[in-house]
């Protein structure tokens, strides 16, 4: 495969950008090899400065579920930028956005747009801790919740793939106030909630971790959660910046029939676009500036350009919810090949899976936490990852993603990806 224009870019980049890119994990360095530099994509492809095509797999780490290039949206941002990129002022489309939000969103009843899931999950601990006024929070070892200081410790996805869940230039006074349990450990909870009683804000999740590879809960877990959190008066937020609009319509919560007090999103809110979001209850919500004490605000937030794709996204599936099933039925596809593969070969790796999210685990252990994430094979995922590459598929570039199916995958694709894994994982072990 010919990728010497990639090549040359990344030389180029490295001298006027930090490791040549924007976003750690961009860099390829936990797979070996140079990133390779992207000219385009439509539908379920991507096409590197060289040409190349790859069936795509992360879809901008999630935002895409309806494939690259989507007519609508395209068509919405470009109707917007007629009347200007930003007024820093409300419009209507602010409103239409967080109604549908509501009415998609189970357990929220108003909502906040910010910029990314980053700031979203920011603002959700900052909420909490002003409403509770207590200053701790627990947080899962594996999960990711962006690079806010609180959260990087013990985090995964990108952070744990370059080898610093915990992060220098966090002071020790920011690491004291976040607590870490294991994800699916109920009873570790209960243990620092005792040993913190009534000093903890907030326990914040993602109900289905996507940033340690895909890591359901267990049965139980997030109830146990939502009941601790009741008896505690501790705010339960789930992070569905992943999830939401992801694995349901209304998120992980419709599906495990949950209601958390506060929810952060991003990614697919966005429709491409940078965009986040924290909404939950009014009373919880209702204690941000300018009618609550706890101040957040921002230049660009519910940009009107970021707002049109957004809320083109959001009609589209919210019209459309036929959109899960068939992302659903695609990686319960793939998923099955990749079984078929692994068992034909003798292979012990373990696949999770749930609706479009599923990974592959270079292990032989059942992966429930961070504990048994990390026990994986990090240096042949590498090789898999490259093999991968040759035949045309790109993966998240990292053991501690989870992958991410589109509704544009055709049936070619999907035979496409499931040959490819089975002479990947033949030629790699
Ligand atoms: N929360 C989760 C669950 C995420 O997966 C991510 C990003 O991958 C974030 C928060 C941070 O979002 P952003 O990268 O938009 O800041």
């Amino acid at each position: 495969m010919n990728t010497a224009k990639s090549q040359e870019l990344f030389n180029q980049a490295q001298k006027s950008i930090p490791g040549g890119v924007n976003s750690p994990v961009r860099a390829f360095k936990a797979v070996g090899g140079n990133p390779l530099f992207i000219k385009s994509a439509k539908g379920a492809y991507m096409y590197d400065q060289d040409d190349n095509r790859y069936i795509d797999m992360i879809n901008s780490w999630g935002p895409m579920i309806l494939g690259h290039a989507f007519p609508a949206i395209g068509e919405a941002v470009a109707e917007a930028v007629k009347s200007s990129l930003s007024f820093g002022a409300p419009t209507a489309k602010e409103v239409t956005i967080a109604e549908l939000i509501v009415d998609m969103m189970p357990s929220v009843e108003k909502v906040r747009m910010v910029n990314s899931g980053t700031e979203a999950c920011m603002s959700a601990i900052r909420l909490a801790r002003g409403y509770t006024n207590r200053e701790k929070i627990i947080k899962f070892e594996g999960c990711y919740h962006g690079h806010g200081d609180s959260f990087l410790i013990a985090a995964g996805s990108g952070a744990i793939t370059m080898g610093e869940p915990n992060s220098p230039g966090v002071t020790k006074g920011v690491a004291l106030d976040t607590l870490t349990a294991p994800f699916n450990d109920l009873e570790a909870v209960k243990t620092l909630t005792d040993a913190n009683q009534g000093n903890v804000a907030a326990i914040i999740i993602e109900p289905v971790a996507g940033n340690m590879g895909a890591v359901l809960p267990n049965q139980g877990f997030l109830e146990g959660l939502r009941q601790l959190c009741d008896k505690e008066g501790i705010v339960l937020i789930f992070d569905e910046v992943m999830t939401g609009f992801r694995l349901a319509r209304g998120g992980a919560q419709e599906l495990f029939n949950i209601k958390p007090d506060l929810t952060t999103l991003g990614k697919i809110i966005g429709g491409g676009m940078p965009v986040g979001a924290y909404g939950g209850k009014k009373e919880l919500m209702d204690f941000v500036s300018p009618v609550g004490p706890v101040y957040q605000a921002g230049t660009l937030s519910g940009n009107p350009v970021a707002m049109a794709a957004g809320l083109t996204m959001l009609q589209y599936l919210n019209e459309n919810p036929l959109v899960y099933k068939e992302v659903e039925d695609t990686a319960i596809k793939m998923v099955a090949g990749m079984q078929q593969n692994v068992e034909s070969l003798g292979l012990p790796y373990t696949i999770n899976h749930i609706g479009s999210m599923f990974s592959i685990f270079f292990t032989d252990q059942k992966v429930t936490d961070f504990e048994t994430a990390k026990s994986c094979d990090t240096a042949l995922f590498g090789k898999y990852f490259q093999a991968m590459l040759q035949k045309g598929v790109y993966l998240a570039p990292s053991q501690f993603e989870t992958l991410f199916v589109s509704n544009v995958l055709s049936d070619e694709d999907i035979a496409h990806f499931i040959k490819a894994n089975g002479e990947a994982l033949k030629e790699i072990t």
